[in-house]
């Protein structure tokens, strides 16, 4: 964590290490919550509107009110923003259950708590970047529709956090995980893309993927690139055999993968990407929101 780290909580603004939550929480206890990671750079948020819609969404998936309004929540993060020591940095927008009864129901939760930290993030080295990761497809599936809808961004990222740590023993960067048919959804917390002549593809988000606001940042980049783009489910196969292959999220941005389980992508970093990121890195200096 960053030294001069902040963070706003339920409408006070704090350095982070002050900020505290109870022990009482539901969102320790359980994962009871929900949470939004958003960039910002030059001093902008990018894309607040959609992290803030979906927030709002993932809080009325799981029954919990949002204690504040958008605007409210709009003008906590510019007061962030503008206390923070830089210009670019990384804020983790978390809402949980609050404090209740020691068994799981909701309904001894009377007052959600909210906060957000603003810190500086960096998932992975400038050379890491330059180079690509290597993602391996982890054993573990994502949760199907039906168990915790992958839209809901919520606080439980156990099954998440396992792919990951196969991914550690194996020596590689990132995991990939499938649904339960066997087929691509995302990676432990990015959404996936690849390329294969020359067209751009990802999965469906049906397929158990989040609704990535960069992942959509993308497919809207691709539309005006006039790159093809196409969401189309995909096999392991699929990655094995792909041209390139990348990783979009908030916090790591575009980052391109070398090898998936040991076999080499044919371009890393490829066209299509380097296309793609230049064309990001000017949308987040342009300083409009991205829209
Ligand atoms: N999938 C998962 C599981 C995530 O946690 C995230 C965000 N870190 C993403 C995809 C990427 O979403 P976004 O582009 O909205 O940050």
């Amino acid at each position: 964590m960053d030294e001069q780290a902040l963070c706003w909580m339920n409408g006070e603004l704090l350095s982070a290490s002050a900020a505290k939550i109870s022990v009482l929480d539901h969102g320790l206890l359980y994962g009871d919550g929900v949470f939004e990671g958003i960039r910002f750079y030059s001093g902008r948020p990018f894309k607040l509107d959609e992290h803030l819609q979906r927030l709002r969404r993932s809080a009325k998936a799981i029954a919990l009110a949002v204690p504040f309004s958008m605007e409210q929540l709009s003008d906590a993060v510019s007061q962030l923003i503008t206390a923070f020591h830089a210009s670019d940095g990384y804020l983790r927008m978390v809402l949980t259950r609050g404090e209740g009864a020691m068994g799981l129901d909701p309904g001894s939760c009377s007052q959600p708590n909210l906060f957000i930290i603003a810190d500086q993030l960096q998932l992975v080295s400038e050379q890491v970047r330059q180079q690509g990761v290597r993602v391996v497809i982890a054993s573990v599936r994502r949760l199907p529709l039906d168990g915790l809808d992958p839209r809901i961004k919520s606080l439980n990222y156990l099954n998440h956090i396992l792919a990951r740590i196969e991914a550690n023993n194996a020596g590689a960067d990132e995991a990939i995980l499938l649904n339960h048919q066997g087929r691509v959804a995302e990676g432990s917390a990015e959404n996936i893309f690849i390329v294969r002549n020359g067209e751009l593809v990802t999965p469906p988000v049906t397929e158990g993927a989040l609704e990535g606001i960069t992942r959509q940042t993308v497919i809207d980049l691709a539309k005006r690139l006039a790159i093809p783009v196409e969401e189309k489910p995909l096999a392991p196969y699929d990655l094995y055999t792909a041209d390139e292959c990348f990783l979009t999220g908030s916090g790591a941005e575009l980052i391109p993968v070398r090898e998936v389980d040991s076999r080499p992508m044919t371009y890393c970093p490829g066209e299509v990407y380097t296309l793609l990121m230049a064309g990001f890195t000017r949308l987040v200096q342009g300083g409009t929101q991205g829209a």
